[in-house]
């Protein structure tokens, strides 16, 4: 045995509004797999969906919570990369290389993903395909907390690097939570002129931060898409427009501030089973194209991963506060009920 003790401190779903944290073994590791003494989790969206109302693919207890970064305790014998002491952040998931969807190049689509064993969580085993496709070490200059933002902001490079965006286009964000404003910074770096619409004055400031050159407080207009175009040439609505709520009439709302021509990316997930409508006119008369974004791949979570590190982007105001891990169930609801962003929780 080495100074590692057999029992830590995890969080556990058991049903929509009752997160434990319980004393669990911690994870054996196998021969490709390292183990992460976690020094920073971070509270996100889907963590405040799950505990509200459960997620249809996990069956109770389930680990809970997914964006850490830590310090490397043990390393299993085929492992090369790594060694004892790294601090590293890890993302949640990496894809399998071998499936159909993997096969077609479509790595987020992949059916039998690797998973890490938790997030919040004392330890967390990281899977081999994680450890060699989307583990990295962070740089001693940078904070672990900022690191572990690799996951999150992985899915807004994925969003839109996918989406055909032209210097200068003018682009419209509808939501200005940690991925809407995340998304905002990026379009910002390719030199778009973005309008961020929220019904947070405090989230609409943040924007402003990140450069942002309109924001439109949506309860302070009477028609959010009327008050998008009026600030584009000739009203004609945005070059593309990006949904990051995840609500079905905000769905519909995006697609019609597109101009002719335009792109909508509706890359909120919305609630199972709902639908949205639109104009038939929009896709065929008016050429607008409708599409959603999922996920991420291993390129965009090294690319994401890249810029943190390297300081081209600094996305500390998407940090709200730091918390002791036992404050979990604080820190997820004051993100559910939108007081600040994210919440870092902090392991001793
Ligand atoms: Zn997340
Ligand atoms: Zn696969």
């Amino acid at each position: 045995m080495s100074n590692i003790q057999d029992k830590m401190k995890q969080a556990l779903w058991y049903a929509p509004l009752d997160v434990r944290i319980e004393e669990v073994p911690i994870p054996e590791i196998g021969p490709d797999d390292v183990l992460i003494k976690t020094r920073v989790s971070l509270t996100c969206g889907t963590d405040v969906k799950t505990y509200r109302r459960g997620h249809p693919q996990v069956k109770a207890p389930a680990p809970f919570g997914h964006e850490v970064a830590g310090d490397i305790v043990k390393v299993g014998s085929n492992v090369e990369k790594f060694r004892v002491g790294m601090r590293v952040v890890t993302h949640n998931t990496a894809p399998c290389g071998e499936c159909f969807f993997c096969k077609e190049n479509r790595p987020q689509l992949c059916k039998d993903t690797a998973w890490i064993s938790g997030g919040h969580s004392e330890y967390v085993r990281v899977p081999g395909p994680i450890v060699r496709q989307n583990m990295f070490e962070i740089p001693d200059d940078v904070p672990y907390k900022m690191a572990a933002l690799t996951e999150p902001f992985s899915c807004a490079v994925s969003g839109v690097e996918r989406t055909p965006i032209e210097l200068g286009d003018i682009v419209a964000v509808n939501g200005a939570g940690p991925l809407g404003l995340m998304i905002a910074a990026l379009l910002k770096i390719k030199g778009c002129t973005v309008i961020q619409c929220d019904a947070s004055d405090e989230r609409l400031e943040i924007a402003k931060g990140f450069g942002v050159d309109h924001v439109i407080n949506i309860n302070d207009v009477e028609d959010q898409v009327q008050a998008v175009k009026a600030l584009t040439p000739y009203n004609m609505g945005v070059d593309v427009a990006f949904e990051v709520v995840g609500h079905p009439k905000i769905w519909e709302m995006t697609v019609e501030m597109v101009r002719n021509g335009g792109y909508a990316n509706l890359f909120g997930g919305c609630k199972e089973n709902t639908r949205f409508s639109i104009d038939t006119a929009r896709i065929h008369y008016d050429e607008v194209t409708v599409f959603g974004i999922f996920h991420t791949t291993p390129k965009y979570v090294k690319l994401a991963n890249d810029l943190i590190c390297s300081g081209k982007i600094d996305l500390s105001p998407i940090i709200t506060r730091e918390m002791p891990f036992d404050d979990l169930m604080k820190a997820i609801e004051l993100h559910g009920n939108q007081d600040g962003l994210k919440n870092a929780l902090i392991y001793d």
